[in-house]
């Protein structure tokens, strides 16, 4: 079985204690929980998913490659 290779995009949460908001990328977030959920973006769609695993179901399904 042939290992597809994902192009994922990664980010990670930084606090911002000026704004009081959490970051992920250029987004921005009033919550932990919210940014938390926005970690891992599909590079064709830009849907945003929580977890790597939810991304590759997602790529399965939508992108079929
Ligand atoms: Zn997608």
């Amino acid at each position: 079985m042939s290992v597809i290779k994902y192009k994922v995009n990664h980010n990670p949460i930084t606090y911002n204690h000026r704004t009081r908001m959490y970051e992920v990328g250029r987004r921005v977030f009033q919550s932990y929980q919210d940014a938390k959920a926005s970690q891992w973006q599909c590079d064709k769609c830009k849907n945003a998913f929580a977890s790597f695993k939810e991304l590759r179901v997602h790529k399965n399904k939508a992108h079929a490659y």
